[in-house]
């Protein structure tokens, strides 16, 4: 969709990124079935795997994969940084007309690529796999995510598409606009919808996960679910001026009412439960609002630190050097 220039000849048309932890049983299954689709869409094709951290197998399946063919290339972090991180490095390292984001264990049917390819040829930038359900979710973690799907809702400032996920293509302007963004607490759902273009979704039916089970924790999960409102929402440090005024009316009126009993009445000495609940009730509401405000804080530091987003330990057929690999377009380097 871009304009042929001189790198478009050693730049490929697509590339794969597939963040992977303690994945090794998935990999090759997954090439099986992602390969053959690639050699159909696309000119020319890479994949970039993120090994984010893994402990298993995984970096010598890479390392084994990549030399068998020189276009399964793979980028190693130091640790576990979370496949949003990984998600950030991939688009990094990937220097194409089109990106696709997947994850490795084929809940993601590399089939759907196909639909995505041919939407970017419509002309759509941003083109997005739409979940028909959870079925395959437990019924926890659903109730968690409409939870969350919900509160973000209300009080996120970015409207996100229903069902839509990481699966996605994303087309090199899209990918730029993400490679500009230096938030280290990312939540890549809402800033594929913040960055806008032209975006559609497509149906798919996520499928079983093929080897070995969620790497997300529900510890995991919530930093996500928090990452996701914090970074995409400034109501709950708003909310506490609201709630703090209505409270302190609600007190005037009642220090009234009693000035007007005491004066009418006299002295009452009862009342100490009600005495006590108000002040546990103020005091948990003030410790609640500290506590959002050192959410905040906590991510406002993390961002002035400007720590590198990932570190790398190994590339396997990726340059890291600026003509190969250029620099993102981020404030400094990323590694
Ligand atoms: N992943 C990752 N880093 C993490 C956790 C997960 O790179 O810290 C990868 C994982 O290997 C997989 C993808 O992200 O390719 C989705 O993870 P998973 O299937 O465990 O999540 P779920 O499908 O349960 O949401
Ligand atoms: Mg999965």
């Amino acid at each position: 969709m871009t304009a042929p220039d001189d790198s478009a000849r050693t730049r490929p048309e697509l590339v794969v990124v597939v963040p992977v932890f303690n994945e090794a049983d998935n990999i090759e299954p997954l090439l099986a079935r992602l390969t053959p689709v690639l050699e159909r869409v696309a000119a020319s094709h890479r994949i970039v795997f993120i090994d984010d951290g893994s402990r298993d197998a995984t970096l010598e399946t890479l390392r084994r994969v990549h030399a068998g063919d020189p276009r399964l290339t793979a980028v190693s972090f130091s640790r576990n940084f979370g496949k949003e991180i990984a998600i950030a490095a991939g688009l990094d390292h990937a220097d194409a007309d089109a990106v696709v984001i997947m994850d490795a264990d084929l809940q993601h049917p590399p089939e759907v690529i196909e639909d995505f390819v041919a939407k970017w040829r419509d002309g759509y930038k941003n083109v997005f796999g739409q979940r028909v359900d959870r079925a395959t979710d437990s019924h926890l973690r659903r109730m968690f995510a409409r939870r969350f799907y919900s509160l973000f809702d209300m009080f996120g400032e970015t409207p996100l598409p229903a069902g839509a996920g990481d699966f996605r293509l994303l087309d090199r302007q899209a990918v730029e606009a993400l490679r500009a963004m230096p938030e280290r607490a990312r939540f890549s759902k809402g800033l594929y919808a913040w960055i806008g273009f032209k975006s559609i979704g497509v149906p798919f039916q996520v499928a079983e996960r093929a080897f070995g089970s969620t790497k997300f924790s529900y510890r995991k999960l919530t930093r996500f679910a928090l990452d996701g409102i914090m970074s995409f929402s400034t109501l709950p440090l708003k909310v506490w001026s609201y709630v703090g005024t209505v409270i302190s009316m609600f007190a005037l009126v009642m220090a009234v009412f009693f000035i007007i009993q005491t004066l009418m009445y006299g002295i009452d000495v009862p009342g100490f439960a009600s005495l006590i609940v108000s002040v546990m009730f103020l005091g948990g509401i003030q410790l609640l609002s500290l506590g959002v405000l050192g959410e905040y804080i906590g991510r406002i530091f993390a961002e002035v630190k400007r720590r590198p987003l990932y570190l790398v330990g190994e590339r396997i057929g990726v340059g890291g050097d600026a003509a190969e690999n250029p620099a993102p377009a981020r404030h400094g380097a990323r590694t």
